[in-house]
């Protein structure tokens, strides 16, 4: 497990969650983003993989797929309610890992009610194949779609069929589990705002630019206003990463409330149950005065 906030510098790692967990590493998918400036930033999983802290743990580089059972145990440990992102390193809902190994680490994740998981895929259909197992505390979510995958440049007409799938896929999800949705768009590359639409099932967002080291790469504000009007159209709370800042620093969004740092959070479960990571908050974001409350923070990375 990988703590996200270290309370002893004040450094904050993927800012939505307090740690990451990951029986699964590696990833065939090979995304990158075209940033407003004309920066392709890569994979950040990867990158971190292949040259960074992790890369004594993938041997085989990143475009492999490595099952740890081990960290099986893990998924659960703790008794303090935690906000876990498990597949930090990896997809793992993506088409190459196996069935059994994604069984195995949904019934440790029911296995700890306590915590609250998040897990993001840009495999979206592949989804519908898990939805029996799927535990309660499991918040399902997808990754907006990339402008390069699995090594070649998407089309927006392709993007765009992407995120349909994927907000189509999710609606389903929520119908047949009632779990809680959510969809990362980070980095924001381009104008999701017209997809996702007021019928979106989104019941969270994160939204942030792309990081390389200190350097951060911002979206198009426009693109940033379209989609925080269609989420606030429809009482969805998000969450800004750090790296997010610059945007917010240098341009007026024109209406106070769109102006506002958030790193909101869904409260409870879709059937109002409380959650408790939330609730009570443990790391990370609950350092700064409680899950909701507004705070800037420093930005590391994530994936996928
Ligand atoms: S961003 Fe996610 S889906 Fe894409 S290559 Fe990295 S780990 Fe895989």
């Amino acid at each position: 497990m990988t703590i996200q906030f270290h309370e002893d510098t004040g450094n904050r790692g993927i800012e939505w969650c307090d740690e990451t967990r990951n029986p699964t590493g590696g990833c065939l998918h090979g995304c990158r983003w075209v940033m407003p400036d004309g920066t392709i930033a890569n994979c950040y999983a990867g990158d971190l993989a292949e040259h960074g802290v992790a890369a004594a743990a993938y041997p085989n580089g990143f475009r492999h797929h490595y099952w740890r059972p081990h960290e099986l145990r893990q998924l659960g440990a703790e008794a303090v309610p935690r906000l876990i992102f498990s597949g930090s390193m990896s997809d793992m809902f993506a088409p190459a890992v196996p069935a059994e190994q994604v069984h195995a680490i949904l019934d440790a994740l029911r296995g700890a009610r306590h915590h609250a998981y998040h897990t993001l895929t840009k495999a979206a259909p592949q989804l519908l194949k898990y939805t029996d197992r799927m535990p309660p505390n499991l918040w399902v979510g997808v990754s907006s779609p990339p402008d390069w995958f699995m090594g070649r440049r998407l089309t927006r007409t392709q993007q765009e069929a992407m995120l349909r799938t994927s907000m189509k896929v999710l609606a389903e999800v929520r119908r047949r589990t009632g779990n809680l949705v959510w969809m990362s768009a980070e980095p924001l590359s381009w104008d999701l705002a017209a997809v996702i639409g007021s019928e979106h099932p989104l019941d969270w967002a994160v939204i942030g630019a792309a990081s390389n080291g200190r350097r951060t790469h911002q979206p198009d504000p426009a693109h940033v206003e379209n989609l925080l009007r269609v989420l606030d159209g429809t009482g969805t709370p998000v969450f800004f990463k750090g790296n997010l800042g610059p945007t917010f620093a240098s341009h007026d969004f024109g209406e106070e409330n769109r102006n506002r740092w958030r790193e909101d959070f869904p409260m409870r479960y879709r059937d109002g149950r409380e959650i408790p990571a939330v609730a009570e908050g443990s790391g990370g974001a609950s350092s700064a005065g409680g899950r909701g409350s507004a705070s800037r923070s420093c930005d590391r990375g994530g994936a996928p």
